[in-house]
């Protein structure tokens, strides 16, 4: 089944010359790992923004149950969006008054499941001497792992990774990616955009992405 359609998506920004994506379809269904791969500057992040609830597209619909979701108003597409997708953004945000362990559990209070285990999340990815601490003491990585302790935490049905391994070691991309893909095996999906090939091996879809146009790789 499908989590979100997206269907004949285009977006053009003001003053710009070209369409930054155009006229993309993508079907993103229950258990995948969808990578979608190209360089920098060919749409990769405005696609994954309109896919989050984050910036309407010009053209096409995003369906979420039969339903585009930008005909929700703010508040029940903020909803949707804290329920239904964990957006890894590249650059990575927290609230920044609250410490690693606090960001975590309020990610837990806006999602689905209240008994998300937040200390096992913290073990699983080592951060038990960061989790006191405020996100701006934090290094690069570690703010990455964080980042994916809150997303975690709200257990979304799917979700979308910019770039996640900016920043990290081999050892903790190798990670991260590998609990991106058993988090798919539990009926998730997972579209990750990236211009680095290594991870593409993991993926049960692979797609190009080039000057905005989305297309299948065989
Ligand atoms: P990628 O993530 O693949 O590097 P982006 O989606 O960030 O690509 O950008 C695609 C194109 O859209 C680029 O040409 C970029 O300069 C342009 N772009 C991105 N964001 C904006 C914006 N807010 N306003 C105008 N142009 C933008
Ligand atoms: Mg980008």
């Amino acid at each position: 089944m499908a989590i979100l359609t997206i269907e004949n998506v285009s977006k053009q920004y003001e003053n710009a010359e070209n369409k930054a994506v155009d006229k993309c379809s993508l079907s993103i269904e229950e258990g995948t790992f969808i990578s979608v791969e190209g360089m920098s500057g060919t749409g990769k992040s405005t696609l994954l923004m309109m896919a989050a609830g984050l910036l309407e597209p010009t053209e096409g619909k995003i369906l979420y149950g039969g339903k585009d979701i930008y005909s929700m108003n703010d508040a029940d597409l903020s909803k949707w969006r804290a329920c239904t997708v964990g957006y890894l953004y590249q650059n990575v945000q927290f609230v920044q008054a609250l410490t690693v362990r606090e960001n975590m559990v309020l990610s837990r209070m806006l999602g689905n499941n209240p008994y998300v285990n937040i200390e096992l999340l913290i073990k699983m990815l080592d951060l038990e001497k960061e989790a006191d601490k405020l996100p701006s003491h934090l290094s690069g990585g570690q703010k990455r792992r964080a980042m994916l302790g809150c997303v975690m935490a709200r257990e979304p049905k799917l979700i979308l990774a910019d770039e996640p391994t900016n920043d990290l070691d081999a050892f903790w991309a190798e990670k991260i990616m590998s609990y991106l893909k058993a988090y798919t095996e539990k009926g998730n999906a997972v579209v990750l955009v990236t211009h680095d090939k290594r991870w593409t091996s993991l993926a049960t879809e692979r797609y190009e992405i080039n000057e905005g146009h989305v297309k299948p790789l065989l």
